[in-house]
């Protein structure tokens, strides 16, 4: 067991997204993981309810995955992505585009979720300039909108503390309405049936701004930072329909709902909506080493392959796009979804962890739970003018009993890895009963 670090020890490290004052006055530090389960530093195992944040699909050091990384590092450690390439890029990019519906079938790397987003508002853009529509210039995203932290993320992103505190944001940005209805749709399974008609409000943005300036629309079709609010049945196919009708680019952000979470490989084919842009990231590698991937229709790629040959067609790319390392990480973790049938599992274990976030129904200061493959939101009621603290202090009683849980607002979320046993289910939501009944 490591010693306990020094609170002078702690320090230089700045935590992301984190109440480091807090925090440093009595860390969670985690040590080792293994398939479901997290060392702490004081020894002791946490079931892993989260996949991490949202991405260690395949559970933790599965040594195929372990071994490809390794084996890449001594092989091919870094090679560059521009003007040069690797093998295992272009392997991983087919890969990708059999794998995703329709035609998908281009795909340009990244590092994180953030990059993603950024790199696929900027391909719509470009594209629409290449096709010889430079008018469309307007990006469009939705209240209760995670899409990381870049710029273009925040701008289009609908989450108010992500946006003040950083400057006026991208221009040509609107957003759309919520679908998150709670009178209507409480204690849904699955998708639920009100709030169709959310998506017109896209029409009111038409209207306002000119359908001839909106470049792309971007949504995660379940947004999941936000609380785990899954698309009322319906909405998508009424946002398709209308991107359709006036000529706009629909990017979802399947950073979450990709590889397997939501019960089949991607949400897009979930749903049945084809999107023209994908972004990527977390289940990409089951969280090992950082990458991103966002998936273009073929029309949009041939746009841009009109110009002298010897031209570079889209001016944007990361020195560590389709890194060596993450490459071999991301075709090992492929292969894994594949042979041990994750995905299929996912969607097998879907209707009983329903039933085990639906028991919960009744218990103190549950206000709404919603599920779909094996993701679930928990709302709680928030304590008058104390918000989230309800919900953060489940999150630590969690802890201290073993299981890993993550809050936003006074949401409890779950996204469990794929691997998960009917066992560790009833763990996770006994230990969450129990802490239901204990907070105040
Ligand atoms: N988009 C969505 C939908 C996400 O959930 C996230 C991360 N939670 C991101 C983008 C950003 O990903 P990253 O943190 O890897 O930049």
């Amino acid at each position: 067991m490591l010693d306990a670090p020094s609170p002078n020890d702690l320090a230089p490290f700045w935590m992301p997204f984190t109440a480091n004052r807090q925090f440093k006055s009595a860390p969670r530090m985690l040590t080792g993981a293994k398939g479901m389960h997290y060392t702490t530093q004081d020894g002791r195992q946490v079931i892993d309810g989260t996949a991490g944040l949202w991405c260690c699909n395949a559970g933790h050091g599965d040594p195929r995955i372990v071994k490809a990384i390794q084996d890449q590092a001594a092989e091919l450690d870094y090679a560059p992505a521009f003007q040069m390439g690797h093998p295992k890029a272009f392997e991983l990019a087919s890969r990708l585009a059999t794998m995703m519906p329709g035609d998908l079938d281009h795909v340009f790397f990244t590092n994180s979720g953030s990059e993603s987003v950024d790199t696929a508002l900027k391909i719509a853009l470009a594209y629409h300039r290449a096709n010889g529509e430079a008018s469309r210039t307007r990006l469009i995203g939705r209240e209760r909108g995670y899409h990381g932290v870049g710029f273009g993320g925040i701008s289009v992103g609908g989450i108010v503390n992500n946006r003040r505190f950083f400057g006026s944001l991208l221009a040509g940005v609107d957003h759309m309405r919520h679908t998150h209805l709670p009178e209507q749709n409480a204690f849904s399974r699955g998708q639920p049936e009100h709030g169709a008609e959310l998506a017109d409000d896209l029409e009111r943005l038409v209207a306002l701004h000119g359908g001839e300036t909106i470049a792309a629309v971007i949504v995660e079709p379940m947004a999941g930072s936000t609380g785990v609010l899954m698309p009322p049945k319906g909405y998508l196919e009424r946002l398709r329909a209308i991107c359709d009708k006036h000529g706009i680019l629909l990017i979802f952000d399947e950073v979450i709902t990709g590889f397997g979470r939501l019960g089949s490989s991607f949400a897009c084919e979930h749903f049945g909506v084809q999107p023209d842009i994908v972004t990527t990231a977390k289940g990409l590698t089951s969280g090992t080493v950082p990458m991103g991937a966002v998936m273009v229709r073929k029309h949009i790629y041939d746009a841009f392959m009109h110009g002298p040959e010897t031209a570079i067609e889209l001016f944007h790319g990361y020195t560590y796009s389709a890194h060596p390392l993450a490459c071999n990480a991301a075709l090992a973790t492929l292969d894994v979804y594949r042979d041990d049938q994750l995905f299929e599992r996912s969607a097998e274990m879907a209707p009983y962890w329903e039933e085990a976030v639906h028991s919960l129904k009744g218990l103190p200061h549950v206000i709404d739970l919603r599920n779909m493959g094996l993701i679930a939101g928990i709302e709680l009621e928030p304590i008058p003018g104390q918000p989230t603290k309800r919900a953060f202090e489940a999150f630590l009683k969690c802890y201290e009993k073993g299981v890993m849980t993550r809050t936003t607002g006074d949401i409890i979320a779950l996204s469990p890895p794929l691997i998960i046993e009917k066992s560790h289910i009833d763990q996770i939501f006994e230990t969450i009963a129990d802490v239901l009944k204990t907070i105040d």
